[in-house]
């Protein structure tokens, strides 16, 4: 969502006739979009901001954005010229040298500027009413307000006509989008009448409402690719209650069968946090159960840091930093297992990648799964030094050769 707001005020900023620098000693203007969820993120803000006090050369204009929590705001006061709240992105105009034209009432109107020209980010709904009790997004993100499926899918008809190949729909909570009728499962239905070739992917989802119609869009509309985060942050029960999750691991455990048996070939990750206050050796051991029992292509793993503010903070942080990185390690020695074990199923298949860079004379891509896929040889006899830069960003097949945890390796089919 981050990345989906910077191409938002990047647009503003260039009709307002600003270019990016490469060089940000260079800059006069310098937007740094922040996340608050974790405290080392907060943490290299601080960092970026002691850098920029010290340079000796010319001092641009710093402006601080994104999610930022309300105790931190007077401590990046001193270091910031100007906080600009993400929802108001007019108020650039406040600290901007050049010329600001009007701006969308709902910055969500504002046309970004897509970092990509094959892969973009299209905001269907901001903020979180859930309320998780470590977690910062609803007070820095505020209340769930769902953008309307018709602006939604005007956008993702002029990607498309654009040849965009790649669309992710975006929200803290996905799976509780409401427009007056319209549900996820429709929206879902909208994107892929968009006529074109092309995947749908979205993030986040939360288990509490990712339900049967749900999953049935998921198997049903081809577009939408067979890859799913569901973040379960535990694997026990009194835990997931303390964090305020409002499901059990049973429950959870009952949409990965429902969703394998649907959608057979569907990689699913999660993400996880160790360490919450109070967890238990043993509490931690249903999580490592949990890990073994639904075997993960991947997960995103976090150590708890408590967040001011948040229900959790009251809580004593009483797992060492030590013990947290030690969880964490269990955890990815089996994500790596039960990754390889999948990975090696898909040696011999032929399945198509979409191709996102080139390094070293291999292409990398990703597959509708989400795997990342590097694919050899490049140089193919007698073709010009460049051949295949224009295999960037588009849909190519690819046969699967070697698997491992985190990555699967592949050759080019119908190579001419
Ligand atoms: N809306 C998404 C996640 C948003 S935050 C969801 O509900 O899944 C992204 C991830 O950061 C969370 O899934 C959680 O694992 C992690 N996270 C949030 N707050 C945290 C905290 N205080 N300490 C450590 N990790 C945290
Ligand atoms: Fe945070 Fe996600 Fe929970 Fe919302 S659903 S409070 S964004 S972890």
């Amino acid at each position: 969502m981050n990345t989906s707001d910077s191409e938002r005020i990047a647009s503003v900023l260039e009709s307002a006739k600003y270019k990016q620098t490469p060089n940000i000693n260079e800059a006069d203007l310098v937007v740094i979009n922040m996340c608050s969820v974790r405290q080392s993120a907060v943490d290299r803000v601080h960092g970026i901001a002691e850098k920029f006090k010290k340079a000796k050369s010319k001092k641009p204009a710093i402006i601080l954005t994104g999610c930022v929590l309300k105790k931190d705001k007077k401590a990046f006061a001193e270091n910031f010229d100007f906080i600009l709240d993400i929802k108001k992105i007019d108020e650039l105009k406040k600290i901007a040298r050049e010329q600001i034209r009007s701006v969308p009432s709902d910055y969500l109107d504002i046309t970004p500027k897509y970092s990509s020209k094959y892969s973009a980010n299209v905001p269907i709904m901001t903020g979180c009413n859930n309320f998780c009790s470590y977690c910062v997004v609803p007070y820095t993100r505020g209340r769930e307000v769902s953008r309307p499926a018709k602006k939604i899918i005007a956008e993702i008809k002029n990607l498309v006509k654009n040849g965009y190949k790649e669309v992710w729909l975006l929200g803290q909570n996905v799976n509780s989008y409401k427009d007056k009728d319209i549900s996820f499962p429709e929206l879902l239905k909208l994107a892929n009448n968009v006529p074109g070739e092309f995947w749908i992917r979205f993030t986040s989802s939360h288990p509490k409402d990712f339900n049967e119609d749900v999953i049935e869009a998921m198997a049903k509309y081809k577009k939408v690719s067979p890859y799913l985060n569901l973040p379960v942050q535990s694997g026990d029960d009194k835990v997931l209650k303390s964090m305020n999750r409002h499901y059990t691991v049973a429950q959870y455990k009952n949409i990965i069968k429902k969703l394998r048996k649907r959608i057979p070939d569907i990689s699913i990750s999660t993400d996880i946090i160790v360490g919450f206050p109070g967890e238990t050796k043993k509490q931690f051991e249903n999580t490592v159960k949990l890990f073994r029992d639904v075997k993960y292509d991947m997960a995103y793993i976090n150590k708890y840091s408590p967040r001011a503010g948040t229900a959790a903070a009251k809580l004593k942080d009483n797992v060492s930093w030590d013990e947290k990185k030690r969880r964490e390690k269990v955890l990815t020695e089996i994500l790596k297992q039960t990754a390889l074990e999948k990975n090696k199923k898909l040696i011999g298949k032929d399945i198509e990648v979409l191709i996102d860079s080139e390094r070293n004379g291999a292409f990398f891509g990703k597959a509708a799964n989400y795997k990342t896929i590097k694919i050899h040889p490049v140089i193919r006899q007698g073709a010009p030094s460049n051949d295949g830069a224009n295999l960037i960003g588009n849909l190519v097949k690819v046969k699967i050769t070697e698997a491992k945890p985190f990555i699967l390796k592949g050759e080019f089919i119908n190579e001419k």
